[in-house]
């Protein structure tokens, strides 16, 4: 006997750093009617003030990353501006999630989102532009919670990120947060209602 049994799917949105990422998708998570769960990452970075340990990342000590990176806690995890803080997406939280029927979003960067799809190759993805790098220079330099040397790295970074954007399936261009994140609901929706997607086959 065949039954279908109704199941989430992973939202993968990545961006340059500055791109207003985390701005999206806390209004995506505020304001989609889909039930959207945000996947917290776990990092070796310090908190910038105002972040809370257990939802905006899970802070975790390099001894403690390392341990569950050993222990192949991690669907993709890595050291994503070359100066020492590790980030990693936890097995645990995207299959908790999927298995619960929710949207399990990740917002990571374009190494990790390009791992995590070969696990998660139905995922949604998204690339997230910041208009121009000389916008995205400006918004970082705003944000005031990077020395220069690091503003430079995170610039190139995003230029190279950036040649990657066509491996996604969809680009936005978040030159105005609401229409951003309206026209990233619009995508899930319709994906949410294509034929072929809602349910996966068990025997
Ligand atoms: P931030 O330190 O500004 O919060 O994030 C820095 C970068 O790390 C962002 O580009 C963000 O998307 C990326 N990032 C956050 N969590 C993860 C993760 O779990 N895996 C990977 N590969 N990148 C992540």
């Amino acid at each position: 006997m065949t039954t279908k049994t109704a199941t989430g799917r992973a939202i993968i949105i990545s961006g340059p750093s500055g791109s207003g990422k985390s701005t999206v998708v806390r209004q995506l998570l505020a304001t989609c009617s889909l039930p959207i769960e945000l996947s917290v990452s776990a990092t070796t970075r310090q908190p910038r003030q105002g972040e809370q340990n257990g939802v905006d990342y899970l802070f975790l000590s390099r001894e403690e990353f390392q341990h569950r990176q050993q222990a192949g806690d991690f669907l993709e995890c890595k050291e994503v501006f070359h100066c020492g803080d590790w980030y990693g997406t936890l097995k645990e939280t995207v299959t908790s999630g999927l298995r619960a029927g929710k949207w399990v979003l990740l917002e990571i960067d374009v190494e990790g989102a390009m791992t995590a799809l070969e696990s998660l190759p139905d995922a949604v993805t998204f690339f997230l532009h910041p208009g121009s790098l000389e916008e995205l220079e400006r918004r970082l330099r705003e944000r005031n919670t990077e020395d220069d040397d690091v503003i430079a790295r995170r610039l190139d970074v995003a230029r190279k990120e950036m040649e990657f954007s066509h491996r996604y399936q969809y680009e936005i261009i978040n030159t105005q947060v609401a229409q951003a994140v309206s026209d990233i609901c619009e995508h899930l929706t319709h994906s949410a209602n294509s034929p072929g997607f809602d349910s996966c086959e068990k025997n």
